[in-house]
């Protein structure tokens, strides 16, 4: 069985205080949780204030991106091990504002995945269609183009360490959000791109979050699904209630 794994990105919110209150609420809120795992994805420069108020929490970290060089001339970049050096467990890859806003392609994400796992954190990499691609029904094209050229070379022993995101693009941000039944549609053809491109035993063990407008309202359906593992969250990890409230409804 598939441990339910919710992951709050705070994206570029946020200061030092509201991201240390925010980090400590949620401790306390979810201190008897233990049947999901949970993560906080907050700007690089919180990641040491928010490790410290995680400190006696059951809720895991992680970066909102990393380069894959191990260090050098890289102006404004971070690496895998500087993630690490703060506690982070997790990184988030691929993710669309990366794609569609900064201009990241599948072959820099792909290298970003290798350098993770080779350095010791969890990628959560990110896949999804835009509205016009959605609409041409281009879906399945692109997402498994995506998901392919992200885990170029990445072996099987090694595919483990991946958690796949998929976040229409379109209901990222919007309050749009995909229906249960798009999103499990996509999340078994990944789910069988998986079985194709590994076997059926690690399809099965790969964790596929879902993102995109997901709050408490619309948690349950969306987790009811078979092939619904988790939620990556924006807008909604950012209040104590709602995020926790998530959370609850999983456990
Ligand atoms: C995200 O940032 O990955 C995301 C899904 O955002 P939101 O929940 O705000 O749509």
């Amino acid at each position: 069985m598939r441990k339910p794994f919710i992951a709050g990105n705070w994206k570029m919110n946020m200061d030092g205080e509201s991201a240390v209150a925010l980090a400590a609420g949620l401790g306390a809120a979810l201190s008897e949780v233990d049947t999901v795992d949970v993560a906080v994805c907050t700007p690089y420069v919180y990641l040491q204030s928010v490790a410290k108020a995680l400190s006696s929490s059951n809720i895991a970290l992680g970066g909102q991106n990393m380069y894959f060089e191990q260090g050098g001339a890289f102006t404004g970049e971070i690496s895998c091990q500087m993630l690490k050096d703060v506690c982070c467990s997790y990184v988030i890859l691929g993710h669309s504002e990366r794609r569609h806003v900064m201009g990241e392609t599948d072959e820099l994400i792909n290298k970003k995945v290798h350098a993770a796992i080779s350095g010791g954190l969890l990628p959560i990499l990110c896949v999804g269609e835009l509205l016009e691609e959605r609409e041409g029904d281009k879906t399945t094209e692109v997402v498994t183009s995506q998901v392919k050229k992200g885990l170029e070379g990445v072996t099987a022993e090694k595919v483990l360490a991946v958690t796949l995101a998929y976040e229409p693009v379109w209901a990222i941000g919007t309050g749009k959000t995909a229906t249960s039944d798009q999103a499990q549609e996509v999340h078994a053809m990944i789910r069988g791109l998986l079985t194709e491109m590994y076997d059926a035993s690690i399809a099965e063990q790969i964790r596929i979050q879902y993102g995109g407008s997901a709050k408490p309202g619309n948690t349950a359906e969306l987790m009811a699904n078979p092939d619904v593992d988790g939620l990556l969250v924006g807008g909604a990890s950012l209040k104590v209630e709602d995020f926790s409230a998530m959370i609850k409804t999983v456990a």
